[in-house]
C-alpha cells in the first residue's frame, strides 16, 4: 500500500459515508465548511471527507470526526438558495487523518493517503472475491435497487481493494457498518468483512421476499377476484343477460315509465334514478334512494276513486250501518247534498266530537263506504312533533315521511276518505307544533300543495275528504277548530245501547268469530243486564267487548260439552262473566232531610252525584269527605258562604255557624268525578239540613253557583240527562241558560222527564225542597 502524505481541508459528514471511486452530492451549509470548500477550490480542488461520530454534532471536535475518510475531488458546486452549497465529489483514495493543522477558519489537516495495490496476490484473496462477486449478484437481484448494469462495471474491476470500496459504496447499510469498512485498510480482511455482510444481507432479503410474496398473493387473490367478476360482467353482456343492479335499474325506470307520475314528480324520480346508478347497488346511500324511490312510486299521484255521491243511497249505507244518530247522519247527507251541488267537496272539515266508543270512526268508516271512497285512518293521539304530520328531511338517517304521506300511502287513491282520529289528543313540544302542520292540511286553500319534508314533492291533498274526531272541544287548538264543522255526538241511552246490540253488535261478533246465529243465541234481557250492570260507558265499546267475551265463551262450551246451540240468557251471562261489577245510583224511595241528588260528567259519560250533609253541634266546622275534586270543594265552600249570608231567608237562625258543624260527604262511585256544576246541589243540602226541611227524592239537579244565588250554566246535560233518566229521576232542575241544549236531549228521555229551569237559587230550592214543612 503506497502512502503519501497531503495537506487538505477537512469537511466533517453528517450521516454519510464516502467510499473511494464512489460520486455522490451532498449540501454545505456550515460556514466553516462553505470555506473549507472555498479554499479547495483556490487550490488543487481536492478535499478530505470523513464522517462524524454523532450526526447531530454542530461543531465537531477532533474526537468527533472518524479518523478514517476519503480524499475527493471536488466535480461542482452550485450555490443553493439560503447560503448552502451542493457539491459534487468523486472519492479517490482512503485517507487517514494524521494532524490536525488548523482549526481555525476551517479545519485543515494533514491526511495520509492509502492507495490499494492492484491484481490479486493469492487463492483466499481470490475465493474472496469470487464468493463476493456471486453474492452481490444474488443481493441485486433480491434488492432490485442497483442498476444491472453495475455488475459489468464491477466485472472489469480487477482490483480486489478496489472492488470492495466499491460494492460497499452499493450497499444499504447502517453508517457504523460502512464505516467499519473504511476503516479496514487491510484488502483481504476487508474483503472478509464484506462478504460476512454480504452472505447477511442477502439472507434478510430472502426473508424479506417471502413475507412480501405472502401479503402478495392476498394482493394477488383481490385482483383475481375483480378480474374474474368483470370477466364475468363482460360474458353476461355477451349472452344479453343483465346484472342485478342493471336489473333493478331496469325495473325502477319500468315502473317510473308506467307510473303515470306527474311531471315534476316523474322528474325527480328519474334523478334519483341516475344517482341510483351512480352509486352502484351496495352503498348506503343507494339503499336510502330505493327507499325514496319504493315512496315515489307507491304514492297516488292520480289515482282516483269514482264518487258516489247518490244521496239516497248513501242515506241507505248510513241508516244500515249505525243505529240511531239521527242528526249526526242528516248532517252527513246536507254536507253532501251541498257537496254535490256545488259539485266539489271542499268546505269545511266535520269534525265528530263525543266520548269514546261512540261510533264516531265507524260512522267515519260507513260515510267512505257511502261515498264509496277508500279509507283510511290515523290517530293523532300523542303525536307532539310536526315531522310526524309533516316527515323528516332525507338527510336523517331512518327518515321517513309524516303520517299524512304515510296515509296517502295507504289510501291507493289521492281522493280517499281520511279520518284524524283525537285531534284533541295532539300536544306540543320545542320541535314544533304539529297543529300547525295540520292546519295547512286541512285548509282547502294550501293543501293542495303540501309539501312533506322527506318527499321534497309537492302533493295534492285537495281532493281528500278530511274528518277529524275528538272526545271533547276544549283542547282542539283554536284556529284548528275554526275551520271545521263540529258535530256532535253524544253517549247513548240504555235503550239506544239495547238497539245497537241487538241489531248490529251481536251479529257483528258472530261474523267475527265465523258461528252460524243459530248455534248461539242471545236473549234481549241478556244484553239489557250486560248493558246495565257489566259495562259503565256512553258508547258502547265494552258493551261489545263483553258481547264478544260471552260469543267466545259460548262457542269454548259448544265445543267442549259437544252441545249444539247455546241460549245465552241473564243466568248465562252472570255465570260467564262473574258478579255484576256495576250498580246506578237509584233515586232514594222517599223524601229525606239533607239528601240530594246532584248529577256529573264523568269521563265514561254522565252520572248521578248525590250528596249528603249532615249537622251536629260543634263550633262551625265545614267538613268534607268523599272523593270531592277540588272543583267540587270550592263549591261546597261557596255554597256554605252564600246560606250563612242568606240564611234567615230560609229560615235558619243567622249564628248558625258559631254553634253547628256542617259535614258534607259525597258517596263516592265507582268512577271519580268533579267539575264546577254541584254548586246548587250543596246549597240545597246544606239549606235542607240546617232547616230540617226535606228534599223530593225524585228531584235531581245540576248547576253552578254564584256567591250572590244566581245560577250558571253547565256542561254535558244530555249524558246527565240520561244518568238521571236512568236512576228513576222524574224532576230535573236546570239552569236556565241550558234551555238551548235541551233538544239534544232524546225525545224518550225528554217525554219521561221534567225539566224545570232554573236562574236563581231560590227557582231551585222551590222546587227542590218539599212544601208546607
Ligand atoms: P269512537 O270512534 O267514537 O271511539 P268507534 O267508532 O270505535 O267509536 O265505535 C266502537 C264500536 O261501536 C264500533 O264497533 C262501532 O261499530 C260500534 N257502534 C258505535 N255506535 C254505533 C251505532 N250507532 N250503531 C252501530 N254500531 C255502533
Amino acid at each position: 500500500m503506497e502512502k503519501n502524505l497531503e495537506v487538505l481541508p477537512l469537511i466533517p459528514l453528517r450521516g454519510i459515508t464516502v467510499f473511494p471511486y464512489m460520486v455522490l452530492h451532498f449540501d454545505v451549509g456550515r460556514e466553516k465548511s462553505i470555506v473549507a470548500i472555498e479554499e479547495a477550490m483556490l487550490n488543487e480542488q481536492k478535499i478530505f471527507l470523513a464522517a462524524q461520530k454523532e450526526a447531530k454534532i454542530e461543531e465537531p471536535e477532533e474526537e468527533d470526526i472518524f479518523e478514517t475518510g476519503t480524499i475527493c475531488n471536488i466535480k461542482q458546486i452550485l450555490k443553493l438558495p439560503g447560503d448552502t452549497i451542493r457539491v459534487l465529489v468523486e472519492g479517490e483514495s482512503r485517507g487517514k487523518l494524521t494532524k490536525y493543522i488548523e482549526k481555525e477558519p476551517f479545519l485543515k489537516v494533514e491526511v495520509e493517503s492509502l492507495v490499494d495495490e492492484d491484481g490479486i496476490k493469492n487463492n483466499k484473496c481470490e475465493a474472496l472475491v469470487r464468493s463476493i462477486r456471486k453474492n452481490f449478484d444474488e443481493y441485486i437481484k433480491l434488492s432490485g435497487s442497483i442498476p444491472i448494469d453495475t455488475i459489468v462495471t464491477l466485472e472489469e474491476l480487477n482490483n480486489p481493494g478496489r472492488l470492495a470500496d466499491v460494492i460497499s459504496s452499493y450497499l444499504t447499510l447502517k453508517q457504523e457498518k460502512k464505516q467499519e469498512l473504511l476503516n479496514t485498510y487491510e484488502v483481504e480482511e476487508r474483503l472478509q468483512k464484506l462478504l460476512d455482510i454480504l452472505i447477511n444481507e442477502v439472507d434478510i432479503l430472502k426473508i424479506e421476499r417471502k413475507i412480501g410474496v405472502k401479503v402478495k398473493n392476498k394482493i394477488d387473490k383481490v385482483q383475481k377476484e375483480y378480474y374474474l367478476k368483470e370477466q364475468l360482467k363482460a360474458i353476461q353482456e355477451e349472452l344479453g343477460e343483465e346484472d342485478e343492479d342493471k336489473k333493478e335499474l331496469a325495473k325502477y325506470k319500468n315502473k317510473i315509465s308506467k307510473a303515470k307520475l306527474p311531471k315534476n314528480v316523474k322528474e325527480k324520480a328519474l334523478y334519483e334514478l341516475e344517482r341510483l346508478k351512480s352509486n352502484g347497488g351496495y352503498s348506503a346511500e343507494s339503499g336510502v334512494i330505493r327507499t325514496y324511490l319504493d315512496w315515489i312510486l307507491d304514492l297516488p299521484w292520480n289515482k282516483q276513486t269514482e264518487d258516489n255521491l247518490d244521496i239516497k243511497s248513501a242515506r241507505e249505507v248510513l241508516e244500515k250501518e249505525h243505529y240511531g244518530l239521527e242528526d249526526v247522519k242528516d248532517r252527513i247527507i246536507e254536507y253532501l247534498a251541498v257537496k254535490k251541488m256545488s259539485n266539489s267537496l271542499k268546505g269545511p272539515i266535520l269534525c265528530l266530537v263525543g266520548p269514546p266508543g261512540v261510533g264516531k270512526t265507524s260512522i267515519g268508516k260507513s260515510i267512505a263506504h257511502a261515498l264509496n271512497r277508500n279509507f283510511v285512518r290515523m290517530s293523532l293521539g300523542g303525536v307532539r312533533d310536526e315531522a310526524e304530520i309533516r316527515g323528516h328531511r332525507k338527510t336523517y338517517v331512518g327518515a321517513i315521511p309524516g303520517r299524512i304521506i304515510y296515509g296517502m300511502k295507504q289510501a291507493k287513491s289521492k281522493n280517499p276518505l281520511f279520518l284524524l282520529d283525537e285531534i284533541d289528543k295532539m300536544s306540543n313540544d320545542f320541535k314544533g307544533d304539529p297543529a300547525d302542520a295540520l292546519l295547512e292540511v286541512l285548509d282547502s286553500e294550501q293543501n293542495s300543495t303540501f309539501r312533506d319534508h322527506y318527499l321534497e314533492l309537492e302533493f295534492d291533498l285537495s281532493n281528500v275528504l278530511f274528518i277529524t274526531t275528538a272526545n271533547s272541544l276544549e283542547n282542539i287548538p283554536r284556529p284548528l277548530l275554526d275551520r271545521m264543522e263540529i258535530i256532535e255526538v253524544s253517549g247513548y241511552t240504555s235503550e239506544e245501547k239495547f238497539h245497537i246490540a241487538k241489531e248490529h253488535l251481536v251479529a257483528k261478533e258472530l261474523k267475527a268469530h265465523e258461528i252460524d246465529d243459530d248455534k248461539v243465541k242471545i236473549s234481549d234481557s241478556a244484553i239489557q243486564l250486560i248493558i246495565d250492570s257489566y259495562t259503565r260507558e256512553s258508547g258502547v265499546r265494552s258493551l261489545e267487548r263483553k258481547i264478544s267475551s260471552v260469543i267466545r265463551k259460548a262457542i269454548a262450551e259448544i265445543m267442549e260439552k259437544d252441545k249444539k246451540r247455546i241460549i245465552l240468557n241473564s243466568t248465562k251471562v252472570k255465570t260467564y262473566l262473574g258478579p255484576e261489577i256495576f250498580t246506578y245510583d237509584k233515586a232514594d224511595e222517599e223524601d229525606k232531610v239533607g239528601v240530594v241528588m246532584g248529577m256529573a260528567w264523568t269521563g265514561y259519560g254522565g252520572d248521578t252525584l248525590p250528596v249528603e250533609v249532615t249537622v251536629m253541634p260543634g263550633t262551625g266546622k265545614l267538613e268534607l269527605t268523599g272523593q270531592l275534586g277540588d272543583v267540587m270543594k270550592e263549591s261546597a265552600k261557596a255554597g256554605y258562604s252564600y246560606v250563612r249570608a242568606n240564611a234567615h231567608k230560609y229560615g235558619i237562625e243567622d249564628n248558625f255557624y258559631k254553634e253547628k258543624d256542617l259535614h258534607i260527604h259525597a258517596p263516592e262511585g265507582a268512577v271519580p268525578k268533579d267539575g264546577p256544576s254541584a254548586g246548587v246541589t250543596m246549597i240545597t243540602a246544606i239549606i235542607s239540613a240546617l232547616s230540617g226541611i226535606k228534599v223530593k227524592h225524585n228531584v235531581a239537579m245540576t248547576g253552578e253557583i254564584t256567591l250572590t244565588g244566581r245560577v250558571l250554566p253547565i256542561g254535558g246535560l244530555k249524558e246527565k240527562s240520561l244518568a238521571a233518566y236512568r236512576a228513576g229521576i222524574t224532576t230535573v232542575i236546570i239552569p236556565k241558560d241550558n234551555e238551548k241544549d235541551l233538544i239534544k236531549i232524546p225525545k224518550t228521555v225528554r217525554g219521561k222527564i221534567n225539566y224545570i229551569l232554573a236562574d236563581k237559587i231560590d227557582i231551585v230550592l222551590e222546587n227542590a225542597l218539599v212544601k208546607n214543612e
